[in-house]
């Protein structure tokens, strides 16, 4: 049985107050019907890490080499030291904004999973690609890159977020049955590279325009084990309205 798990990814957004704050009003209502989470930015993670006993706090990035002359970025070891154990890598906006590819993605998994963290590895096609009809390919050759070098047994311990890019932000979410049709191509590829066993416990997330009033059905689709909610993980009545709806 895969544990659902939904997490909040706020972005560049939340001093250190404001997650605190968030926190402790959301932190009381988790259940054990999924694992939540929220990502922080850099500065609040330590805090937030402090102030959650339920919540599960992950990174938005991290950096593949340990220490070194990378000005501006953040190593795994450190995310280590303050008791972080989840990080999203790959998002869409890294990947547009930051020149994060595949590589630097597989790069990041390997080092977190060689920490016993947990990457969140975001993958999904643009509008153009969507529209072109490419989305299956798109996502089979981002996994494929994305994953480079992994393991079977890394899976249980992998999550991945399909986020069709036409979807993020925009209040355009995929209808139930392309995003359970994207999950399960992101299933099957996991199969084609690392067999049955390590397809069937990796965890699948879907991300694009996840509110309250969706949440049930994307949860109630059989490869969707999960989500990652960027807006309406904003507020604590939305993201309190979410761990309700999925008990
Ligand atoms: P959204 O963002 O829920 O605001 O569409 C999702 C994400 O970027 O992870």
């Amino acid at each position: 049985m895969r544990k659902p798990i939904i997490v909040g990814n706020w972005k560049m957004n939340k001093t250190v107050a404001e997650a605190k704050e968030f926190i402790k009003a959301v932190d009381p209502l988790c259940h054990d019907g999924a694992t939540y989470g929220v990502g922080t930015s850099f500065l609040a993670l330590a805090e937030s890490v402090k102030a959650a006993k339920n919540l599960i706090i992950a990174a938005e990035n991290c950096h593949f080499e340990d220490q070194g002359a990378f000005t501006g970025e953040v190593s795994v070891p450190m995310l280590e030291e303050i008791g972080v154990k989840y990080c999203i890598i790959g998002h869409s906006e890294r990947r547009q904004m930051f020149q994060e590819t595949d590589e630097t993605v597989s790069k990041k998994a390997k080092r977190l999973l060689q920490a016993n963290m947990t990457p969140i590895v975001c993958i999904g096609e643009s509008e153009a690609q969507y529209d072109a009809g490419q989305s299956e390919q798109v996502i089979r050759d981002q996994l494929t890159g994305s994953l480079a070098g992994l393991q079977a047994e890394d899976m249980k311990n992998v999550v991945i977020a399909y986020e069709p890019i036409w979807a993020i932000g925009t209040g355009k979410s995929a209808s139930k049955e392309i995003a359970q049709n994207c999950c399960h191509i992101v299933r099957d590829q996991i199969e084609k590279m690392f067999g049955k066993e390590a397809a069937d416990i990796v965890r699948i997330q879907y991300g694009g325009s996840v509110k309250p009033d969706n949440i049930v059905e994307y949860m109630a689709e059989p490869d969707i084990d999960g989500a990652l909610i960027g807006g309406a993980s904003l507020k604590v009545d939305s993201f309190s309205e979410i761990i309700a709806k999925t008990k």
